[in-house]
């Protein structure tokens, strides 16, 4: 479903991402791991290209991603996407933060657009939140509106940059615990996160970052009962 072959791409002189190489089946869910500057979020945002990677390939689909503007909407049409920072729109409420993509991109009429706003916000469990405004929510009910947001476009991928990061730990929860009932519904997913528990309850496949580079990849067995580079050694040593 997604594929990766040898992505390389600098900012500048400096390369951020060193040939890296990926696959991921439908409904498989790969979480990725690693230092702070490995290139995680470059990664990630290269699939659907909030980034531009300058070689290799990168293909969605059976579609590559190049500049091809069709392409790319093709592409994003099939993927959302979760930050660690929410980034609902502020001035709208819930509902309307929900029902604006499906009615502006999908042309869905109002009154369905909020039928299926109204059945994600079932799903991540606050349909009572609906007419409030992202700032009278806590974090870990934002973060569940945004994840509903993005479901609402009915995407076949999921990415997720951290999206349990900027939480505070009794919210962390309830957000990993709506990711977890996403994987179980057959969503293809890759996470960044250094949710350890999550990774080894919901991965099919974990990687360590480093340098740009992925440094480790396996099952949660194997990556965390067997290592076999000194890198992910260390980086479990200092995150466990
Ligand atoms: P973190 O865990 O802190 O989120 P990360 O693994 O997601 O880190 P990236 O955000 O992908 O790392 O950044 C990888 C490297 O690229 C870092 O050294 C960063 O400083 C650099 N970088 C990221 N964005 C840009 C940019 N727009 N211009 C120049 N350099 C950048
Ligand atoms: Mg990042």
């Amino acid at each position: 479903m997604i594929k990766l072959r040898d992505v390389s791409k600098w900012y500048g002189h400096f390369q951020v991402l060193h040939d890296v190489s990926l696959d991921v089946r439908k409904g498989e869910r790969v979480v990725i791991c690693g230092p702070s500057g490995s290139g995680k979020s470059t990664l990630i945002r290269c699939i659907n290209r909030l980034e531009e990677h300058q070689k290799g390939e990168i293909i969605v689909n059976g579609i590559e991603m190049t500049d091809n503007v069709k392409n790319i909407e093709k592409i994003r049409r099939n993927i959302g996407m979760v930050f660690q920072s929410f980034n609902l729109f502020p001035h709208l409420n819930v509902l309307d933060n929900l029902t604006i993509g499906p009615m502006l991109v999908r042309h869905m009429k109002k009154k369905d657009a909020e039928e299926l706003a109204m059945q994600f916000l079932e799903k991540v469990r606050i349909p009572e939140q609906a007419q409030k405004y992202p700032l009278q929510l806590s974090g870990g009910q934002q973060q569940r509106v945004a994840i509903a947001r993005s479901l609402c476009m009915q995407p076949e991928i999921m990415l997720f940059d951290e999206p349990t990061s900027a939480l505070d730990p009794e919210m962390i929860k309830e957000v990993l615990d709506t990711m977890i009932e996403l994987a179980d519904s057959g969503m293809t997913m890759i996470c960044v996160t250094h949710e350890m528990g999550f990774a080894r309850t919901v991965a099919d496949n974990v990687i360590l970052m480093a340098d740009g580079k992925t440094v480790e990849s396996g099952t949660p067995e194997e990556f965390f009962g067997n290592p076999k580079n000194p890198r992910t050694r260390l980086f479990l040593e200092q995150i466990l």
